[in-house]
């Protein structure tokens, strides 16, 4: 299998080892598969009869060839190990005639841990697979999940350091106290003084200063990011898909062939692109439906073509893993789409602000719905009421856009949840009416007491954990502290 990037008429190839480790094209394209590899029914049916990490291993492979099998089975079965995730990776709770496929069980109780607990694995690997001498070093910026996800898949993997940089006062209590207490023995954690954009804005200027590249290369490192354009980030994500549609028919929830309706909680449009490359695969699945918070630029995009954020504002919301008005993902469907000279065409619009897209009909798949804030608080209140389902702010975005599309379908629908109700529990107990303790550990508490729904064991245990990690710099440091690192 061979990829190319998304704005390249001259269509380089590159291996899927190159891919994962480069993550995104020197071009500013993004990686995408040349040909997707066909499931057919009884592949499907022979998938079922596997455990997660098989069913991880058999569906990468198909993308990633650079790979042999067993090595894919060993990082898959050290990824979604028991001890990582629990009984099950990915389970399905049936909730009236809805499944909610709840991706929240790993170490981080977040979605991201389903990418990030494998992708670093197969980035280690790729270093060798590519005759790369130097080793990767990951810089993040973060403003508090993705950091947290990201020192937990790369902790202690091989050839790999990371180091996380975070608004000293842009994140959560408990945000802090995840990424302070960290362990593992290649995990920097760095506060800066400043918001969230400082931070970016500062691992943007080391990433782009080639002084710091040649610094850092004479010591045996070159910069990789986390980013969640990664191919490497993707593919994971198909897995769960097919896992999903697999477990239903195993349960005797659908019969195989049946078509299945998907609702995602969108943000980065990662997640709901892999479910539709799993259906170009030839999973069973009807209509795609992409759930925004009030940043609902994408649901406009599915309705009239048209991708504007020049007119728009960033609003921050209950959901803010969705609060994004440039979904860098889409870039990838519209190659799908339409190809090479479309995607660059679509990439330089949206850069200037806005973008019309003439092939519109060929985005039937999709459906855009948004939900208000109050209706998010609304539906986290009603599943709860009504069926005793604690659900958090970003699943409850999705559980409203399915009800309304809903409305008009006959199908079944998988509703993707991606985060804990413990990770937002604040927004949680106030939509639940409750009131909202002014510290976050007791806000845990609280919801505990509330819903009896038991917290996670990764947030609970993490009261009573040490802080490893104190240092506070202001972002003119940021880049000195990156050349001090070694190989
Ligand atoms: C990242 C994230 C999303 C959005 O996923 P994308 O792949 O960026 O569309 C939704 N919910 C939660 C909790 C997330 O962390």
């Amino acid at each position: 299998m061979k990829y190319v990037s998304t704005r390249d008429g001259d269509k380089k190839e590159f291996s899927s080892a190159f891919v994962i480790k480069k993550g995104l094209a020197d071009d500013g394209g993004l990686f995408v598969p040349t040909e997707i590899p066909e499931l057919s029914l009884d592949d499907i049916a022979a998938i079922a009869e596997m455990d997660y990490p098989h069913r991880a291993a058999a569906v990468l492979n198909l993308f990633l060839d650079d790979y042999s099998f067993d090595e894919l089975l060993e990082a898959s079965s050290k990824a979604y190990s028991e001890e990582k995730f629990g009984a099950s990776p990915a389970p399905i709770s049936k909730v009236g005639d809805n499944y909610f496929l709840e991706l929240w069980h790993g170490p981080t109780s977040a979605f991201k841990d389903m990418a990030l607990q494998i992708m670093p694995r197969m980035l280690s690997l790729s270093l060798g697979k590519t005759g790369e001498d130097k080793n990767a070093l990951i810089l993040v910026a973060t403003s508090g999940d993705t950091g947290k996800a990201a020192l937990e898949g790369y902790k202690d993997i091989d050839r790999v350091g990371i180091t996380v940089f975070y608004p000293s006062d842009g994140v959560s209590n408990i945000q802090k106290k995840q990424m302070a207490s960290q362990d593992g023995k290649n995990v920097d954690v760095i506060a800066i003084k400043g918001n969230f954009d400082d931070a970016q804005t500062g691992v943007k200027k080391i990433f782009s200063d080639s002084s710091v590249r040649e610094t850092l290369a004479e010591k045996g490192l070159f910069l990789s990011s986390a980013n969640s354009i990664n191919f490497g980030r993707l593919a994971p994500q198909i897995v769960y898909y097919i896992s999903a549609y697999c477990d239903l028919v195993n349960e005797k929830e659908l019969h195989l062939g049946d078509t299945l309706d998907v609702t995602v909680p969108t943000g980065n449009f990662g997640n709901i692109l892999a479910c539709y490359i799993a259906k170009k695969m030839g999973l069973p699945i009807g209509k795609m439906i992409c759930a925004s918070n009030s940043n609902d630029v994408l649901t406009e995009f599915f309705e009239t073509g048209v991708y504007d954020t020049k007119k728009r504002k960033f609003v921050t919301t209950v959901s803010p893993s969705m609060d994004i008005l440039v979904s860098s993902n889409l870039e990838r469907l519209i190659w799908f789409l339409s190809g090479e000279k479309v995607a660059a065409d679509y990439a330089k619009g949206v850069s200037e602000g806005r973008y019309e897209y003439k092939d519109k009909a060929l985005l039937s798949d999709f459906k855009g719905y948004s939900c208000s804030e109050e209706n998010t608080a609304k539906t986290i209140k009603s599943l709860f009421t009504e069926f005793a389902y604690l659900c958090d702010t970003h699943t409850a975005v999705a559980a409203y856009a399915a009800g309304e599309y809903k409305k008009q379908s006959e199908n079944k629908m998988l509703i993707v949840s991606t985060a804990s109700p413990y990770k937002f529990a604040p927004a949680v107990l106030k939509a639940l009416g409750e009131s909202v303790p002014d510290d976050d550990f007791d806000s845990l508490d609280k919801l505990f007491g509330v819903t009896g729904v038991k917290i996670p064991e990764n947030l609970s245990a993490l009261r009573d954990k040490k802080n490893i990690f104190n240092t506070v710099i202001s972002p003119e440091e940021m880049k000195e502290k990156v050349l001090a690192k070694n190989k």
